[in-house]
């Protein structure tokens, strides 16, 4: 399956508290499977474009997704999921939001929102995914402040697409072709605009959807390996040792084994600030 990674690069490695974003399909006939694996210290999120995706996690969750939907989980202090695509179709995105020091350790938890607020203006359709945008807010319980939307816009749109100028944000396109601020961007690009941008320039001469993340910049010094995020390596190499020793809850429901711990991290894995020299992961 064709993934590409906007979140983290070596060029920036977060927007706000985001930190992680991967773009993946669209496929067919090759659904994804992610076996039984360990979270901390962060929130997923999944949106869909096409397909469908069973999860199930240590809480006893069991939600099938569909495009338009939000899976909205919160690791902290530990959850194991599992990922089960279904009907072979796949596009869509998954994102990780870095938890604040003091809800990095709290209770997993895992919301399903079958609905989102919609916005239409200026040719776009809006669908709020996290925060608030054009004046319609997600019911997604963030920790810090941070915004996500999809925006489906319709051939010939040319829209002034209004930011927080508190907050740093990232554009990517999930599907066609749109000019952001100036620049033609593809599938496989995120466009980051830095905090005190006001607004956005977005054209499109045919259809296209595109995503719109922001948040505060988040100046904490994290560690991102594996599924985890973690402020020191000792935290790393805690969780890694606790998936290894069956030390996490398991997933009802899911026969068969969950992935295989990764190896212990290198001695020079540390936590960086966001525009710090490269953190060595994998
Ligand atoms: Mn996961």
């Amino acid at each position: 399956m064709p993934v590409r990674r906007l979140l983290p690069r070596r060029a920036c490695r977060r927007v706000g508290a985001w930190v992680f974003l991967d773009h993946f399909g669209p496929t067919d006939g090759s659904a994804m499977h992610v076996p039984p694996h360990p979270h901390i210290g962060l929130q997923t999120v999944t949106w869909l474009l096409e397909g469908e995706v069973e999860h199930l996690d240590s809480l006893g969750s069991r939600q099938v997704i569909r495009p338009g939907q939000l899976n909205w989980m919160t690791a902290g202090e530990g959850i194991v999921h599992a990922e089960l695509g279904r009907h072979g179709r796949a596009h869509g995105v998954q994102l990780w939001v870095a938890l604040p020091r003091e809800a990095a350790h709290g209770a997993p938890s895992f919301a399903h929102h079958a609905a989102l607020p919609e916005v239409v203006r200026d040719g776009a359709r809006v669908t709020v995914l996290a925060g608030t945008v054009a004046g319609a807010t997600s019911p997604a319980v963030t920790h810090t402040p941070l915004s996500a939307a999809d925006l489906r816009l319709d051939a010939g749109t040319d829209l002034a697409w209004s930011l927080e100028p508190a907050h740093e944000h990232g554009v990517a396109v999930l599907e066609g072709e749109v000019v952001v601020a100036g620049h033609a961007l593809a599938p496989g690009v995120l466009l980051y605009l830095p905090p005190g941008t006001p607004a956005v320039q977005l054209v499109a001469t045919g259809p296209a959807r595109l995503m719109v993340i922001g948040g505060a910049p988040l100046d904490d010094e994290l560690v991102l390996y594996w599924n985890f995020v973690a402020r020191s390596r000792e935290e790393v190499v805690e969780a890694v040792a606790r998936w290894r020793n069956g030390g996490f809850a398991r997933v009802p429901g899911y026969d068969g084994p969950g992935l295989p711990a990764p190896p212990e991290p290198a001695p020079t894995l540390r936590a960086v600030a966001p525009w710090g020299p490269s953190e060595g992961s994998p």
